[in-house]
């Protein structure tokens, strides 16, 4: 019995099962080509998410900047906070995401 990957989920099983009991694809059967088609969309469906994260972040980002922007609310009110908390938050996050972006591209 080895260890292999699901070529789905990316998740690790035992080569003996006959379906992934994590995302439950069917593995027998299933010969190179097909599995390496399957690793390639799972990889695709991950940038995807990956991707909205970013444009995701990306707005939270501008609108936090719009906000402090037009309503320039007071240094040190709790508005204020929240604008900074929210941009700063969110560039981490959109700069991590880009990271993993270009980890995964890497990667292949
Ligand atoms: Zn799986």
């Amino acid at each position: 019995m080895a260890i292999v990957q699901c070529p789905s989920c990316n998740k690790s099983i035992s080569d003996k099962y006959k379906s992934c009991p994590h995302c439950e694809i069917s593995l027998s059967g299933l010969d190179d080509e097909q599995r390496h088609r399957l690793a390639i969309k799972s990889r695709v469906k991950k940038q995807q998410m990956i991707l909205n994260h970013s444009f995701f972040a990306l707005i939270l980002f501008l609108g936090g900047f719009l906000y402090l922007y037009n309503q320039s609310p007071q240094k040190g009110t709790i508005e204020y906070q929240v604008c900074i908390g929210v941009i700063s938050l969110s560039c981490v996050w959109y700069l991590v995401n880009r990271a993993i972006l270009v980890y995964l591209k890497k990667k292949k």
